[in-house]
């Protein structure tokens, strides 16, 4: 078996009673069958405690308010406290926020974006992420009917996808484009299933044109336009709808996006009323050098990284290389949007820490649902609502 994992894995720590937020609230905790049987057979006031909080049927810890039955006061997990430590936990428990990609002969591991120190740790990476590589003796069963083809070619591409992302030469929005660009054509040729083209048209994306043919694709795109700030609020509000949509997980999250897109509107407003007083009156929506100290171009490619390398290879199981691209696209703008509102909000008076509490408090809606990551990929199919020059507008 092969691992994957990217480079600052293995500096997570749990920092348990200081977490802003737990892991122990908002989602039902699975419980694996080794340790229901464990649980079942625990004597003593734990064990009683665990056949009375533990919904069999289930198998989930009970939750009363959102809140799981071993949580306390103090944020901390009664279960690993009185039973011994991390023993007691179940794999769940264990494992976040640990996150898993299964493949044939591949796991890659990723740490879950929806954990506030995760969180932390991704966006403060100012260096590009590298992915390292491990192999043990350990054999599994042979998936049925693994695309292995597919699956190389997704790998190919996600390579040369991150490559472009980490080109820190290029702004972000034109790595982006390019990245956009690539997952359309490569999705054209799954679906006319014509992979064997895939080589050559990694080669054309690689080659150091592709840069000034796509400054000029978004130069003329610009052109076309007659407001640059629209295009971009067209595209970011279809993306705020689609939110809007979503099974919601944690109650204050509606809330949430209500006080963002409020920000954001209410800045269009002022921005359109100043643009009547005067041509040259100073733009209030301006991603200015203070935004970019937090929320970066840095921060945009480690968060589109981190969303890749997570999803894109999971294109194997449903064939939808261009969907999972636009989701990784979709959900970093959001995190963006989610921050510009704040600091919108206070006048500038945010610090990266918001970006990352934007980042956790996303993720925790959208990546811990399946059915939110489904439906979104789905509802993000819609080329004429989401095609590409409208997706290079969002950048
Ligand atoms: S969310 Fe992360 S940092 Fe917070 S308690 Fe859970 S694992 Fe620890």
């Amino acid at each position: 078996m092969q691992y994957t994992v990217p480079h600052y894995f293995k500096q997570f720590q749990c920092i348990g009673g200081a977490c802003p937020d737990t892991c122990c609230a908002g989602w039902q905790i699975q419980i694996d069958p080794s340790s229901l049987r464990k649980y079942r057979k625990k004597k003593g006031p734990l064990g009683t405690r665990l056949r009375n909080e533990i919904d069999w049927k289930e198998g989930v810890f009970r939750r009363y308010e959102g809140r799981c039955a071993f949580l306390n006061e103090e944020n901390l997990c009664d279960l690993y406290l009185e039973g011994g430590g991390e023993k007691a936990f179940c794999r769940t428990c264990r494992m976040y926020p640990r996150h898993i990609e299964e493949f044939e002969g591949l796991r890659e591991i990723s740490l879950s974006l929806s954990c506030p120190e995760a969180a932390r740790l991704i966006l403060s990476q100012q260096e590009s992420v590298r992915f390292l590589h491990a192999e043990n003796t350990k054999q599994e069963k042979p998936y049925e009917e693994f695309d292995f083809f597919l699956f190389t070619k997704l790998e190919d591409a996600r390579s040369l996808m991150i490559q472009i992302l980490q080109n820190r030469e290029k702004p972000f929005r034109l790595r982006a484009a390019i990245v956009l660009a690539l997952a359309h054509d490569l999705q054209q040729r799954i679906d006319r299933n014509a992979l064997f083209e895939t080589d050559s048209l990694l080669e054309r994306y690689s080659s150091p044109q592709v840069w000034s043919w796509f400054e000029r694709r978004l130069e003329k795109a610009e052109c076309e336009k007659a407001d640059k700030n629209e295009a971009r609020r067209l595209v970011t509000g279809r993306f705020f709808v689609i939110l809007d949509l979503m099974e919601n997980l944690r109650p204050e999250w509606k809330t949430i996006l209500r006080t963002a897109r409020e920000a954001l509107e209410q800045n269009e407003e002022t921005e359109f009323s100043n643009k009547a007083d005067s041509e040259n009156s100073v733009k209030v929506r301006n991603l200015d050098t203070n935004f970019e100290n937090v929320f970066s171009d840095i921060t945009a490619e480690q968060l589109m990284v981190y969303f890749l390398f997570t999803y894109f290879c999971g294109a194997v199981y449903n064939r939808n290389a261009y969907g999972k691209v636009k989701l990784c696209f979709a959900s970093t703008v959001l995190i963006r949007e989610l921050t510009l509102s704040e600091w919108l909000r206070t006048s500038g008076n945010v610090s990266q820490d918001f970006a990352i509490t934007a980042a956790y408090r996303y993720s925790r809606e959208i990546e811990h649902s399946d059915y939110n990551k489904c439906r979104m990929e789905k509802m993000l199919d819609d080329e004429e609502r989401f095609g590409l020059d409208m997706l290079f507008a969002g950048i």
